[in-house]
Protein backbone atom coordinates (compact mmCIF):
# COMPACT_ATOMS: atom_id res chain seq x y z
CA UNK A 1 0.00 0.00 0.00
CA UNK A 2 1.33 3.44 -0.87
CA UNK A 3 1.29 5.78 1.95
CA UNK A 4 -1.14 8.48 3.01
CA UNK A 5 0.97 10.80 4.22
CA UNK A 6 3.91 11.72 1.96
CA UNK A 7 7.57 10.39 3.35
CA UNK A 8 9.22 13.13 1.95
CA UNK A 9 7.41 16.47 2.61
CA UNK A 10 4.69 15.58 4.91
CA UNK A 11 2.09 16.69 2.18
CA UNK A 12 -1.56 14.59 1.45
CA UNK A 13 -1.03 12.02 -0.99
CA UNK A 14 -4.23 11.16 -3.03
CA UNK A 15 -5.32 8.78 -5.33
CA UNK A 16 -4.99 9.97 -9.00
CA UNK A 17 -4.68 8.99 -12.35
CA UNK A 18 -2.85 9.88 -15.34
CA UNK A 19 0.82 9.74 -17.19
CA UNK A 20 3.93 8.40 -15.33
CA UNK A 21 7.18 8.70 -16.40
CA UNK A 22 10.13 6.49 -15.88
CA UNK A 23 13.46 5.67 -16.29
CA UNK A 24 13.87 2.62 -18.06
CA UNK A 25 17.13 0.93 -18.76
CA UNK A 26 18.68 4.22 -19.25
CA UNK A 27 15.48 5.50 -21.55
CA UNK A 28 13.53 8.01 -19.98
CA UNK A 29 9.54 6.48 -20.98
CA UNK A 30 6.03 8.80 -20.46
CA UNK A 31 3.52 5.90 -19.90
CA UNK A 32 0.16 7.45 -20.65
CA UNK A 33 -2.36 5.70 -18.22
CA UNK A 34 -1.19 5.01 -15.30
CA UNK A 35 -3.11 4.27 -11.37
CA UNK A 36 -1.29 6.40 -8.89
CA UNK A 37 -1.14 8.10 -5.40
CA UNK A 38 0.56 11.68 -6.12
CA UNK A 39 1.52 14.30 -3.24
CA UNK A 40 -0.49 17.25 -3.26
CA UNK A 41 2.73 19.30 -1.93
CA UNK A 42 5.54 17.85 -3.49
CA UNK A 43 4.48 16.21 -6.06
CA UNK A 44 5.88 12.90 -5.68
CA UNK A 45 4.21 9.76 -7.12
CA UNK A 46 3.73 6.31 -5.53
CA UNK A 47 3.07 3.40 -6.94
CA UNK A 48 2.19 -0.16 -5.95
CA UNK A 49 3.70 -3.08 -6.85
CA UNK A 50 0.60 -3.93 -9.90
CA UNK A 51 1.34 -0.19 -11.37
CA UNK A 52 5.12 -0.86 -11.40
CA UNK A 53 4.52 -3.66 -13.19
CA UNK A 54 1.85 -2.49 -15.56
CA UNK A 55 4.35 0.49 -16.14
CA UNK A 56 7.05 -1.79 -17.06
CA UNK A 57 4.85 -3.73 -19.22
CA UNK A 58 3.75 -0.22 -20.97
CA UNK A 59 7.46 0.82 -21.13
CA UNK A 60 9.24 -2.46 -22.48
CA UNK A 61 6.49 -2.67 -25.01
CA UNK A 62 6.93 0.77 -26.07
CA UNK A 63 10.84 0.09 -26.58
CA UNK A 64 10.37 -3.27 -28.44
CA UNK A 65 7.69 -1.24 -30.91
CA UNK A 66 10.35 1.43 -30.97
CA UNK A 67 13.36 -0.98 -31.98
CA UNK A 68 10.86 -3.53 -33.79
CA UNK A 69 11.58 -6.24 -31.52
CA UNK A 70 9.65 -9.11 -31.57
CA UNK A 71 6.49 -9.52 -29.28
CA UNK A 72 5.64 -11.25 -26.11
CA UNK A 73 3.42 -13.73 -27.81
CA UNK A 74 5.40 -13.82 -30.68
CA UNK A 75 8.33 -15.44 -28.62
CA UNK A 76 6.02 -17.59 -26.27
CA UNK A 77 4.91 -18.94 -30.14
CA UNK A 78 8.78 -19.27 -31.50
CA UNK A 79 9.25 -21.51 -27.96
CA UNK A 80 6.59 -23.49 -28.53
CA UNK A 81 6.88 -24.33 -31.98
CA UNK A 82 10.10 -25.84 -30.58
CA UNK A 83 8.67 -27.84 -27.61
CA UNK A 84 10.73 -26.08 -25.54
CA UNK A 85 10.40 -25.19 -22.11
CA UNK A 86 10.88 -21.90 -20.95
CA UNK A 87 14.21 -23.23 -19.16
CA UNK A 88 15.16 -24.62 -21.77
CA UNK A 89 15.06 -21.98 -24.38
CA UNK A 90 16.81 -20.30 -22.04
CA UNK A 91 19.86 -22.56 -22.13
CA UNK A 92 19.68 -22.72 -25.80
CA UNK A 93 19.55 -18.51 -26.30
CA UNK A 94 22.78 -18.37 -22.95
CA UNK A 95 20.48 -16.36 -21.20
CA UNK A 96 20.02 -16.07 -17.48
CA UNK A 97 17.14 -18.11 -15.75
CA UNK A 98 13.46 -16.40 -15.94
CA UNK A 99 14.54 -14.00 -18.68
CA UNK A 100 12.48 -16.12 -21.53
CA UNK A 101 9.24 -16.01 -18.47
CA UNK A 102 10.31 -11.83 -18.41
CA UNK A 103 9.84 -11.57 -21.71
CA UNK A 104 6.69 -13.70 -22.44
CA UNK A 105 5.48 -11.62 -19.30
CA UNK A 106 6.15 -8.71 -21.36
CA UNK A 107 8.06 -6.95 -18.18
CA UNK A 108 11.36 -6.76 -20.05
CA UNK A 109 12.45 -6.50 -23.52
CA UNK A 110 14.92 -8.50 -25.47
CA UNK A 111 18.27 -7.61 -26.83
CA UNK A 112 18.66 -7.17 -30.58
CA UNK A 113 21.20 -9.50 -30.40
CA UNK A 114 18.26 -11.93 -28.78
CA UNK A 115 15.79 -11.33 -31.02
CA UNK A 116 17.83 -11.78 -34.09
CA UNK A 117 18.97 -15.46 -32.60
CA UNK A 118 15.11 -15.94 -31.96
CA UNK A 119 14.02 -15.18 -35.60
CA UNK A 120 16.88 -17.02 -36.87
CA UNK A 121 15.66 -20.24 -34.82
CA UNK A 122 12.25 -19.26 -36.11
CA UNK A 123 13.15 -19.42 -39.64
CA UNK A 124 15.62 -21.78 -39.84
CA UNK A 125 14.64 -24.24 -37.14
CA UNK A 126 17.56 -26.51 -37.90
CA UNK A 127 19.63 -23.78 -35.99
CA UNK A 128 17.91 -24.76 -32.59
CA UNK A 129 19.77 -27.85 -32.73
CA UNK A 130 23.03 -26.42 -33.74
CA UNK A 131 22.93 -24.40 -31.10
CA UNK A 132 21.89 -27.13 -28.77
CA UNK A 133 24.78 -29.16 -29.64
CA UNK A 134 23.65 -31.41 -32.20
CA UNK A 135 24.57 -33.04 -34.96
CA UNK A 136 23.65 -30.88 -37.83
CA UNK A 137 23.63 -32.17 -41.09
CA UNK A 138 21.92 -29.50 -44.14
CA UNK A 139 22.91 -28.25 -47.45
CA UNK A 140 24.52 -24.85 -47.99
CA UNK A 141 23.75 -23.43 -51.65
CA UNK A 142 25.38 -20.43 -53.40
CA UNK A 143 24.56 -17.94 -55.98
CA UNK A 144 25.94 -20.02 -58.29
CA UNK A 145 23.90 -22.90 -57.61
CA UNK A 146 26.74 -25.11 -56.09
CA UNK A 147 25.93 -27.63 -53.04
CA UNK A 148 28.02 -28.56 -50.81
CA UNK A 149 27.03 -31.08 -48.49
CA UNK A 150 28.13 -29.87 -44.86
CA UNK A 151 28.25 -31.97 -41.72
CA UNK A 152 29.64 -29.42 -38.40
CA UNK A 153 32.92 -29.61 -38.03
CA UNK A 154 34.16 -31.29 -41.32
CA UNK A 155 32.01 -28.25 -42.82
CA UNK A 156 35.02 -26.09 -43.40
CA UNK A 157 37.40 -29.20 -44.83
CA UNK A 158 34.37 -29.91 -47.18
CA UNK A 159 33.58 -26.29 -48.51
CA UNK A 160 37.07 -25.68 -49.23
CA UNK A 161 37.54 -29.02 -51.29
CA UNK A 162 33.91 -28.48 -53.23
CA UNK A 163 35.51 -24.71 -54.16
CA UNK A 164 38.84 -25.96 -55.46
CA UNK A 165 36.68 -28.50 -57.37
CA UNK A 166 34.60 -26.15 -59.04
CA UNK A 167 37.87 -23.98 -59.21
CA UNK A 168 36.25 -20.74 -59.15
CA UNK A 169 36.21 -17.73 -57.01
CA UNK A 170 33.32 -15.62 -57.84
CA UNK A 171 31.01 -17.54 -54.78
CA UNK A 172 31.51 -15.94 -51.47
CA UNK A 173 30.14 -18.69 -49.77
CA UNK A 174 32.64 -21.39 -50.91
CA UNK A 175 35.30 -18.60 -51.04
CA UNK A 176 35.15 -18.11 -47.32
ZN1 LIG B 1 5.37 15.31 -0.72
Amino acid sequence: MAPKTCPVCGGLVKESRGPITVEFRGERITVPDVQHRRCEGCGETFLNPAAIEATQRAAAAHVRRLRGLLQPGEILAIRESLGYSQARFEKLLRVGQKTVVRWEKGTVFQSATADQLMRLVRDVPAVADVLSGRRLKTTVTCHAGTAANVLDEDWQEELTATSRMRDQDECPALAA
